[in-house]
């Protein structure tokens, strides 16, 4: 384990929560920052402070309701649809989220003495969003380090992951159950194995079924 203080970029989801068990083996402090933006389901921050708290990490809240008024969509207007038309971006897409996220992540970072911010942000999975791309995470590193002058390191565990190696992952890291049970994807704001109906249920269960398939579930690696 280094010697190194992490920030994990937290929803209370399952790709977070599987990126806070991997800071926890990973460096010797992490604490876990949540965003604020009107999310649809009150139920999301509860969730964040709930696993938080049992997993006694320090935990910020962050204001971000600025980002609604900019960006209303569907993860936090309840009359707008979770849907994606064919060729454009999803509905929960809200422009700049991540840069603004991974920006504010930074400057807390800073100020808490951590170098490094661990965030869930995926490649694999892309729905088109242009800031959960390697190339700009990577763009974004060099940019907060000369913005501050400090020696931020932006880790991306699951970069390069399917939803089944992220349960894969979790498993390798004793968090399989943690994760599936006391996590929450659901856009309806059910937690656990959610409402099984919406989009990121759907997700979230065929990644889950996939990993199962592979039969190597427990399997010490
Ligand atoms: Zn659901």
């Amino acid at each position: 384990m280094k010697k190194e203080k992490a920030v994990v970029v937290f929803s209370g989801g399952q790709d977070s929560t599987t990126c806070l068990f991997w800071a926890m083996e990973r460096f010797s402090e992490v604490e876990a920052v949540t965003f604020n933006y009107g999310q649809r389901h009150k139920l999301e921050l509860e969730c964040a402070a709930d696993i938080a708290k049992e997993l006694t990490i320090k935990h910020h809240i962050l204001d971000m309701s600025l980002l609604n008024q900019l960006a209303p969509n569907a993860l936090t207007r309840d009359e707008i649809a979770i849907e994606q038309k064919e060729g454009e971006l999803p509905s929960t897409f809200v422009d700049g989220r991540n840069l603004l996220f991974l920006s504010f992540a930074a400057v807390l970072a800073k100020q808490l003495g951590a170098k490094h911010i661990v965030t869930g942000v995926c490649e694999t999975d892309f729905s088109g969003y242009p800031d959960c791309r390697d190339i700009f995470v990577k763009s974004l590193n060099v940019t907060l380090n000369l913005s501050m002058d400090y020696p931020f390191v932006i880790d991306t565990p699951l970069m390069w992951l399917n939803k089944a190696e992220t349960w894969e992952l979790a498993d390798s890291l004793g968090a399989f159950e943690f994760v599936r049970e006391k996590t929450l994807t659901c856009y309806n704001g059910m937690i656990a194995d959610g409402c099984g109906e919406c989009p990121a249920c759907k997700l979230r269960k065929k990644g889950l079924d996939d990993y199962l398939a592979k039969g190597i579930r427990g399997v010490k690696r």
